[in-house]
């Protein structure tokens, strides 16, 4: 663990860098609030703090205050160091934000209590926040293929929809799929879906959008792909995931899909997600009718209508 202290003072600086090396922990040291701050705003920046209350430029209080204002980077645990030792200037710093106070000589005993309850907080705030994250991540993705679910690939068009330059939606189904499932049992199913999922992000570029739509259904958001390029990318796209079978438990299983695609231009940026969505789901009904493994592409959306 590494902690920063942070003291106008040369002669605490090195008394406390010592001590706190003994103890184990890694010191960086800054001779003022400024050069504090900095490197406690640094993504990378030590977890620990320990602030001298009075420093040039910027006072441990106000390190403090600034640094909990920008709460863009992981929690650090602070303690204020001082000499004052009114209520008043307690009340101040933990004010500040600060977690703890300790007044200037250090016993050592007590420092390294009080450090050993600051890394016991760091670790229950880190355990929060990657709660946080996997609860974050569980409400946006398909636990199954971690693609967008339905709700996070919707919301990304109707944010997409209105500053769109080119882009297509496509709208893409296993065919037969179950049948896959009846034949082969539901888990043989997942793995399918599974290895369509990692097939079409493999198929797409990093600024596409891919989410599951429903079952077996995705949907995909071509983000500069104009009408004119739609057909081959969406064909490419068609081959692709299904050109080559799956081996799960040494059973070979092919599968193909049906596309149903929609371009979308500037013209189109006031049209209803809906709208676009409903064409791409016609094209794919339309594909399934002509016999499926293939793509259709719908007649162009002009402002919300099909002309
Ligand atoms: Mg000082």
């Amino acid at each position: 663990m590494r902690i920063l202290i942070a003291d106008d003072d040369a002669i605490s600086r090195r008394m406390m860098g010592m001590m706190l090396q003994k103890m184990g922990y890694e010191v960086d040291c800054a001779e003022n609030g400024q050069d504090a701050l900095e490197r406690l705003l640094d993504q990378d920046g030590p977890r620990m703090a320990l602030l001298d209350w009075m420093m040039p430029e910027i006072d441990g209080p106000e390190v403090c205050r600034r640094l909990r204002a920008a709460n863009d980077r992981q929690y650090v645990y602070v303690i204020l160091l001082t000499s004052k030792d009114t209520r008043e200037s307690l009340v101040e710093g933990l004010d500040s934000g600060a977690d703890e106070y300790l007044t200037k000589p250090c016993n050592s005993q007590e420092l390294k209590a009080r450090l050993r309850t600051g890394e016991r907080i760091l670790q229950l705030e880190d355990k929060l926040v990657s709660a946080r994250e996997e609860m974050r991540f569980k409400a946006t993705h398909d636990t199954l293929t971690t693609l967008w679910n339905r709700g996070k690939i919707l919301e990304a068009l109707d944010e997409a929809l209105p500053q769109v330059d080119s882009m297509a939606v496509l709208m893409c189904d296993i065919d037969h799929f179950k049948a896959i499932n009846d034949q082969h049992g539901h888990l043989v199913g997942d793995e399918v879906l599974r290895e369509l999922a990692a097939r079409l992000r493999a198929g797409v570029r990093a600024n596409d959008l891919i989410g599951r739509f429903g079952g077996e259904e995705f949907l995909i958001v071509l983000n500069g792909c104009d009408a004119a390029r739609l057909p081959e990318r969406a064909e490419k796209l068609c081959k692709a995931v299904s050109e080559s079978s799956i081996s799960i438990d040494s059973r070979d299983i092919s599968f193909t899909v049906s596309i149903g695609a929609v371009a979308v231009d500037p013209l189109d940026a006031k049209t209803p997600s809906e709208t676009v969505l409903n064409l791409a789901d016609a094209a794919l009904y339309q594909a399934k009718k002509e016999g499926r493994n293939r793509v259709v592409i719908a007649q162009r959306l002009v402002r919300g209508s099909i002309c």
